[in-house]
C-alpha cells in the first residue's frame, strides 16, 4: 500500500500547549472492514467478539484490545504464586503484555501501539482486523507502530522486525526524539534502522492539556481520513526515554491510552479533565493496591493504585466512570482475574477491567 498515511496538522497559532497532530490521511479507497474473528479470552465479563457485535459502523475506525498485563506478562517469569501457577493451568487466565491495535479502513492502514515482547502472538490477534495488501514478500506489519517509552514491555517486540525473524521491509515507527534517540544509539535497536526495518518518525509531544486541546475536524481535511493519533507526556520514570500517552480519535469517538504513569497527584493534568473529554480512557491499572507486592517497598513503584482511582474517581457520575478501563496489570494485580473479589469491587463501582479482544469503535 501506497501514499501518505501522516500529515502534520498545523499547530494552531495560539496553541501554547497544543499537541500537534498527525492525521492520517490516504487517498486510498475504502477498504471491506474485517467483521469477522476475535481473539483471546471469553470468560469474564461480556465483550463484543465481532465488529459488529461492538458498534462498529462499516468504514469507520476501531481501536482493538491485544494485551492488556503489565511488562512481564501473565503468568510472569520466575513467579511460582499463585497468580501465576493460576494462569498456567489455565489458559483463560493468561494475559499478554499491553498493546493496542488501531485501525482505519478508509486510509486501509493498522497502526499498533505498544510493541510488547508477545508481538508474535499479538500479531497473530491482529490478523483478522484490517486488509493487508501485500508488497513485497515481508511487507510491513503495520502501517506505523507508536511507543509510549522504552521499558521492556513497549518496545522489546520491535526486535520481532529484525533479520533474526520476520526481516520486515521499512516499517514507520513514531517515537518521541528521546525515544528515537536512544533506539538509533544503542543496538540491537540502532541495526533495525540501519538495516532499513525502521524509519523513525519523531513524535512531537507537549504537556497539552484537555481544555486546551481542539477535537480534530475531519470534515476539514480534504483528503478522506478517519483517524488521528496525538501524543502527550506523563510523569514516569525514564531512564532511556520519555513516557507518553496517546490519544486516538475517529470521526465519532476518542479513546485515551496511558499504560504507564506515576501516581495521578504527580501529574500537572487532572485525569478528570482527559476523562471528561474522551469516550473511553485506559488507564494505568497495574496494581490494585498496596499490599501487593510483598518484601518489595510499594514506593519504588509509584503507579496509582486501582483502589486510589476508584476513590478518585468515586464521585464522578456513572457515565464517567464507565470510560475508565484499566490495563497494564501486574501479575500480582487479583483483580486480573474477573472471578476474583477484586475484579467484582471494581466493576460494582462502574469502572471495567480491560479485556483482550475488546473493541472501541471510533
Ligand atoms: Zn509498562
Ligand atoms: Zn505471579
Ligand atoms: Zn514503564
Amino acid at each position: 500500500m501506497a501514499g501518505d498515511y501522516h500529515r502534520t496538522m498545523p499547530d494552531a497559532p495560539q496553541g501554547r500547549h497544543r499537541a500537534v497532530r498527525f492525521l492520517i490521511a490516504s487517498t486510498l479507497g475504502i477498504a471491506a472492514a474485517a467483521f469477522a474473528g476475535s481473539c483471546s479470552r471469553t470468560e469474564g465479563s461480556a465483550r463484543p467478539t465481532t465488529l459488529q457485535d461492538a458498534g462498529v459502523e462499516p468504514g469507520s475506525p476501531y481501536v482493538v484490545v491485544l494485551g492488556t498485563a503489565q511488562d512481564g506478562g501473565l503468568p510472569q517469569i520466575g513467579c511460582g504464586r499463585e497468580c501465576c501457577t493460576a494462569a498456567r493451568r489455565d489458559p483463560d487466565l493468561r494475559r499478554l503484555v499491553t498493546s493496542l491495535l488501531a485501525v482505519d479502513p478508509v486510509a486501509d492502514a493498522r497502526y499498533l501501539l505498544d510493541a510488547s515482547p508477545h508481538l508474535p502472538e499479538q500479531v497473530e490477534r491482529a490478523q483478522p482486523f484490517g486488509v493487508r495488501s501485500a508488497t513485497s514478500d515481508r511487507p510491513a506489519l503495520f502501517e506505523g507502530i507508536y511507543v509510549t517509552h522504552a521499558h521492556l514491555g513497549h518496545y522489546a517486540g520491535l526486535a520481532y522486525l529484525g533479520r533474526e525473524a520476520y526481516g520486515s521491509a521499512e516499517t514507520v515507527l513514531h517515537g518521541t526524539p528521546s525515544l528515537l534517540g536512544f533506539l538509533k544509539s544503542n543496538g540491537p535497536w540502532s541495526l533495525l534502522f540501519e538495516a532499513g526495518h525502521l524509519r523513525g518518525e519523531p513524535l512531537p509531544v507537549s504537556d497539552t492539556s484537555p481544555e486546551e486541546r481542539v477535537p480534530t475536524d475531519f470534515r476539514q481535511d480534504e483528503q478522506s481520513n478517519s483517524l488521528a493519533i496525538s501524543a502527550f507526556q506523563v510523569p514516569h520514570r525514564g531512564e532511556f526515554s520519555d513516557t507518553v500517552g496517546f490519544l486516538i480519535e475517529g470521526p465519532a469517538r476518542s479513546l485515551l491510552y496511558i499504560p504507564d504513569i506515576d501516581k495521578w497527584e504527580r501529574w500537572d493534568v487532572p485525569i478528570e479533565d482527559w476523562i471528561r473529554v474522551v469516550d473511553y480512557a485506559l488507564l494505568d491499572g497495574t496494581f490494585f493496591g498496596p499490599s501487593e507486592l510483598p518484601g518489595r517497598p510499594m514506593s519504588e513503584i509509584p503507579h496509582p493504585f486501582i483502589v486510589e482511582s476508584m476513590q478518585r474517581l468515586g464521585a464522578l457520575p456513572a457515565a464517567e466512570r464507565a470510560k475508565v478501563h484499566f490495563t497494564h496489570l501486574n501479575h500480582s494485580n487479583p483483580a486480573a482475574d474477573p472471578r476474583s473479589p477484586e475484579a467484582q469491587r471494581v466493576r460494582d463501582a462502574g469502572f471495567t477491567i480491560l479485556e483482550e479482544g475488546q473493541i472501541f469503535p471510533l
